[in-house]
């Protein structure tokens, strides 16, 4: 049996190909597809939902979306669904004309707001949101957590594996960022392979 995942990252297709073993995991690029649905929603699992529904109303066939990101406790969970887009204090959606800083900054940028509120919780946590969607009335939602701390200052960071904000987010139980750990490692613990593992477990007690 073949399913869609609605994004068009060739990683996370080999991410879900890997866990999935028994399926063939498609992206809408391998069919020509365009596919950039507008994430109105205000929740991951809205954003997560939305893909879903734009991509079978595309290919009328069994899907997988996934909506993530970080949120600090500190900053009442900010940036959370907008960390893709976030570029500073003044602008914790992104930039109105959608222009992004690189990944680099928004690090040096998200460090410094949170030691401007000279808060001592550095505590952090990555959501991932996975919808497994058979069509628009039957659906399956796991939302997953990870939960690490920010670091202090940017020469802090380290580690070069993962991506986004994973060089700057400490694990203390392991003394390392979450760039640090293998894949493999990443992918035992992380927000996006728990919320996976889950959705193959629903995926494969009904089909
Ligand atoms: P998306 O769900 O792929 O759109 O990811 C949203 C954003 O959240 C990414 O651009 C990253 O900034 C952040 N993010 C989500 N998951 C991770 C992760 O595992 N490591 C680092 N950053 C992440």
């Amino acid at each position: 049996m073949r399913l869609f995942l609605a994004s068009g990252n060739r990683h996370k297709q080999k991410e879900v190909q890997e866990i999935l073993k028994d399926y063939e995991v498609l992206i809408p690029k391998d069919l020509g597809i365009d596919f950039d649905p507008v994430e109105t929603g205000e929740s991951f699992y809205e954003n997560s939902l939305i893909k879903a529904r734009a991509l079978w109303d595309l290919v009328h066939e069994t899907v997988i979306a996934d909506d993530s990101g970080i949120c600090v406790e500190a900053l009442n969970n900010a940036p959370g669904i907008y960390s893709a887009r976030y570029a500073g204090p003044s602008y914790m959606k992104g930039y109105h004309d959608g222009h992004k800083i690189t990944q680099e900054e928004q690090n040096i940028c998200l460090i410094k707001q949170l030691n401007d509120t000279e808060s001592e919780n550095r505590n952090c946590f990555y959501v991932c949101s996975m919808v497994l969607l058979f069509n628009p009335q039957k659906f399956f939602i796991a939302q997953e957590t990870f939960e690490g701390k920010l670091i202090k200052d940017i020469n802090e960071q380290a580690g070069s594996g993962g991506f986004g904000y994973d060089p700057i987010v400490y694990l203390p139980e392991y003394k390392k960022t979450v760039a640090q750990l293998s894949a493999d490692e990443k992918n035992k613990i992380s927000h996006r392979g728990k919320a996976l593992r889950q959705i193959a477990t629903i995926l494969n007690s009904i089909s």
